[in-house]
């Protein structure tokens, strides 16, 4: 599984072409296999998660960022329903407003970073800073080319002081989203979540990708690894990001706390 994963992180100083990464890999695994897996993945995460709760030293952070469609809510739902809630949130960043604009890009991001023992969601995060804001031109390119560096220095920091910090790009075709946007289109139950303003980013595709290209190949280090999740089979996406994060759970090996002194064996009256 270690090689699997292994082709899915993008090694530092790499360029990466998402043109030239699949999207619809299934790493050979087999479907009702791979879901069986799942659930043992989501009985370790929580065992990991309790523990590194009860440990209360360090945290992880996973970054999901995502074209349109790509199954970012529902990769949330899928890999985090069997964990506990108390030590699990999800931060959604959308466009800033009030004092989040009025603040240094960082700000917000850095109240939502995890507490000790937590693991923390970012739904879309800091990186929206060098892909929307970029692609759109809502910042001129000196201020968004200076972001890449303060990126790298900001996981350093969050790294450095106990949050592992883990990034899963999750990475649609563009045929598979313009599926996915007609069903929301189609389906009243999904209507809601369809903006107008999602064809126009479509429209923007080329521009995008671009914008992620450079944005991994920037920013995945040796403490903050981006990963390539292919997404255009949910199962395979949920599957892949699950892994991940138990592969970055096992290595943190986190410890419950030594108990006090003289409770083994002690008979409750
Ligand atoms: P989602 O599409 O993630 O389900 P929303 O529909 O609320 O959630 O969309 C959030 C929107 O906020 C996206 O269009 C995203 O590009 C935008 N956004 C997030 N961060 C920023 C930012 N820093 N600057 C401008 N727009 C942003």
């Amino acid at each position: 599984m270690e090689s699997v994963i292994d082709r899915m992180r993008v090694a530092p100083g790499d360029r990466v072409r998402l043109g030239s990464i699949a999207t619809d890999d299934t790493f050979g695994w087999e479907k009702k296999a791979a879901l069986r897996d799942l659930e043992k993945i989501k009985a370790r995460l929580d065992l990991l998660q309790h523990r590194m709760f009860a440990e209360d030293r360090r945290s992880v952070l996973l970054v999901l960022q995502a074209m349109d469609a790509a199954g970012k809510d529902g990769t949330i739902r899928s890999i985090l329903s069997g964990l506990n809630p108390a030590g699990v949130s999800v931060a959604p960043f959308g466009v800033p407003g009030g004092p989040e604009a009025e603040h240094d890009y960082l700000w917000r991001v850095h109240a939502q970073a995890p507490s000790k023992g937590r693991i923390v969601v970012f739904n879309r995060s800091h990186y929206e800073d060098v892909l929307v804001v970029r692609v759109k031109a809502l910042a001129p390119k000196r201020v968004w080319a200076r972001r890449y560096e303060h990126i790298r220095e900001f996981e350093d920091l969050l790294s450095d002081e106990g949050t592992t910090v883990v990034k899963c790009f999750l990475h649609v075709s563009k045929e598979v989203q313009r599926e996915r946007l007609q069903e929301r289109i189609d389906d009243p139950e999904k209507r809601w979540k369809f903006r107008h303003g999602d064809l126009d980013d479509r429209a923007l595709w080329p521009a995008y990708t671009r914008a992620y290209a450079e944005a991994l190949s920037l920013t995945s280090t040796p403490h903050a690894p981006w990963y390539v999740v292919p997404a255009d089979r949910n199962w395979v996406r949920n599957v892949a990001v699950a892994r991940i994060l138990l592969h970055h759970l096992e290595r943190l090996d986190p410890q419950l706390p030594d108990p006090e002194e003289g409770i083994e064996g002690l008979v409750v009256e």
